[in-house]
């Protein structure tokens, strides 16, 4: 088994959002080979895979969408249905709306058949506790929990790596202009849940916590916050 291992390849999961794609270039600052693995599930806003694809059509990624229609015929939600609006504000009580149930869990499942039949140990999602908007499955515990479980299930030692999960979104962005691609974060992806682009609607929860975390992030550098726009 060891001889697959590759350490000098990756697998990203990658929706083209801001914390995926600060994953991407961190990954590809620091392995040989990197590969892009998206989802299509239906998701409200395709714009969000086309926006995936011209990501590592421009920085030359190579890149694989796989077909998860079924969790949406599994889950329906407000990012999978347009009859279902996003809810502005989290509930008091239970996961948001923006919830799809099962999803980091059928995708990093997904992801690792996808790296093990590549010799790929190293998966690497933008999850994050710090930020984790109510979702269970971005915790430590949930990763931790299923990367044990994926090692049982194929034996093999897979590494899921989490480079966010402790950063909230300040950090974030403050990874992002270490890397040199705050530009391309800010400009280039696609986190709002009303589907646009960049610094986004500014209204739904998401662009809310994308740019409270911009906004403290350049205040702390002494650039000016005027220019979340
Ligand atoms: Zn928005």
């Amino acid at each position: 088994m060891q001889e697959l291992k590759n350490k000098k390849a990756a697998v990203v999961v990658f929706s083209g959002g801001q914390d995926s794609t600060t994953c991407l270039f961190w990954a590809l600052a620091r392995y040989k080979s990197v590969i892009a693995l998206s989802f299509d599930y239906g998701q409200k806003h395709i714009k969000e895979l086309d926006c995936a694809r011209a990501i590592c059509s421009k920085y030359k990624v190579e890149h694989y969408i796989m077909d998860m229609s079924l969790l949406n015929q599994l889950a329906p939600n407000s990012l999978t249905r347009q009859d279902i609006p996003v809810d502005e504000e989290a509930p008091e009580q239970g996961t948001p709306n923006s919830f799809v149930d099962g999803r980091n869990h059928l995708f990093l499942s997904y992801a690792a058949v996808f790296a093990k039949q590549r010799g790929i140990t190293d998966i690497i999602t933008g999850v994050s506790q710090s930020d984790f908007s109510g979702y269970p499955d971005c915790r430590d515990v949930f990763v931790k929990s299923l990367n044990t479980t994926l090692n049982l299930a194929m034996d093999y030692p897979f590494d899921l790596i989490t480079p966010l999960m402790w950063l909230d979104k300040k950090e974030t962005w403050a990874l992002a202009d270490k890397l040199g691609v705050m530009d391309i974060i800010r400009n280039e992806t696609l986190t709002c849940y009303n589907g646009i682009m960049g610094d986004g609607c500014g209204s739904c929860p998401s662009c809310k916590l994308r740019r409270k975390g911009l906004t403290a992030y350049l205040e702390s550098v002494n650039r000016l916050p005027d220019s979340v726009t």
